[in-house]
């Protein structure tokens, strides 16, 4: 029989997992099973769960159950399938059956010790290696299409927003925090979101100074900012973008945090691009914050890659090692957070291109666009 030609998609999966395997290679094992959900669909298109993808060079095998069979047909027609019945360590055993593989590599970051000890004691004759960072270097880097698919999932989160401000501030006085968290994941669902790509952070008044505040039963109250960090996930890819919304007016204080912030965003998108440090990315943001006497203030890193998963490589942050190549998309969030007062962050998406960083997202900045 004829053998089925590639498609171009495909054509692109085995690339990705001809250099995942040269990664692996380069760790001595003779095979590498990715477990980890977004790495899997990565390198096959798949996009079910609790699935292993057996590599090996120039082999793929998919290790999935029946809930998956025929997802897995027809994502990945391209890799061998193996539809297990019983438990995974078996499968992977029956999968790796006939092949000379002795030493086998698994994700670090992802696989339990209960999982590695499971393999070890139904496969007694492998030995079971960690690798680590299989796909970070090649996953910082998207290609268009995953820029395009990161952009969707820009413009469904927006979209969300400005539906939500739409509803004006008669709406948001009284509403709690967790309603103003509902209304704009359900926007995002009905705008075309899979799900929201983490839980959705809506912090009232004084609760802004936590960062990651947990949103909870507060009411917003008239003159109060709210601070929303948020972002959707869109066919396997998603968006991170936060906002304050001011309601009737700019408090005094938190309207000359907020310069700052912005500017502080701005400082560190213009440094953005192709070669440069990752920290000193961090730095240009960092400085502006400091030298208005807010340095302390300022406890997280300026900003992280977004792709399949909301954080991912590279981390843009003081002790960040990675440099910025052409080609990856990350956040740019720098924050002022003030104990008893409130807090402020300003974080989009931006794309670095050839000769510096163009910016996914759209929605305005400026604090008066922002008073409802
Ligand atoms: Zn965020
Ligand atoms: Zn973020």
């Amino acid at each position: 029989m004829a053998r089925r030609k590639q498609t171009k998609v495909e054509r692109s999966y085995a690339a990705r997992r001809k250099a995942v395997w040269r990664k692996a290679k380069a760790a001595k094992v003779q095979a590498v099973l990715v477990s980890r959900p977004e790495d899997v669909g990565y390198l096959t298109g798949f996009t079910g769960h609790d699935s292993i993808l057996a590599l090996e060079d120039g082999w793929a095998c998919l290790i999935t159950d029946s809930r998956y069979a025929e997802q897995a047909e027809g994502e990945c027609p391209d890799v061998a399938l193996h539809v297990r019945t019983g438990e995974m360590a078996v499968a992977v055993g029956e999968a790796l059956k006939g092949r000379r593989v002795r030493k086998v590599g698994v994700q670090a970051e992802h696989v339990t010790l209960q999982t590695a000890r499971r393999f070890e004691q139904k496969l007694p004759t492998k030995r079971f290696e960690p690798v680590k960072d299989l796909t970070t270097r090649l996953r910082a880097v998207k290609t268009d299409a995953e820029v395009r698919a990161i952009r969707k999932a820009i413009r469904v989160a927006e979209g969300a927003f400005r539906e939500l401000l739409g509803l004006g501030a008669k709406q948001w006085v009284g509403a709690t925090e967790r309603d103003l968290a509902a209304e704009l994941e359900y926007r995002m669902r009905r705008g075309g979101a899979d799900r929201p790509a983490f839980d959705t952070i809506v912090a009232a008044g004084a609760h802004g100074s936590r960062p990651h505040h947990h949103t909870g039963g507060t009411r917003i109250q008239a003159g109060q900012p709210v601070l929303i960090d948020w972002g959707a996930s869109v066919g396997g890819y998603c968006s991170d973008l936060t906002r304050v919304v001011f309601l009737h007016r700019i408090p005094r204080k938190l309207g000359e945090i907020y310069e700052v912030v912005r500017r502080a965003q701005a400082a560190g998108i213009e440094a953005a691009r192709p070669g440069v440090a990752c920290k000193t990315v961090d730095a240009a943001a960092r400085k502006v914050i400091a030298a208005a006497g807010y340095g302390e203030q300022f406890g997280h890193g300026l900003g992280h890659g977004v792709g399949r998963q909301v954080h991912e490589a590279p981390g843009l942050g003081k002790t960040s090692t990675a440099r910025l190549r052409a080609g990856m998309v990350v956040t740019v969030e720098p924050g002022i957070y003030v104990p008893g007062v409130g807090g402020v962050r300003i974080e989009d998406d931006i794309r670095i291109g050839p000769r510096g960083a163009c910016r996914l997202t759209g929605l305005p900045r400026a604090a008066d666009a922002m008073i409802l």
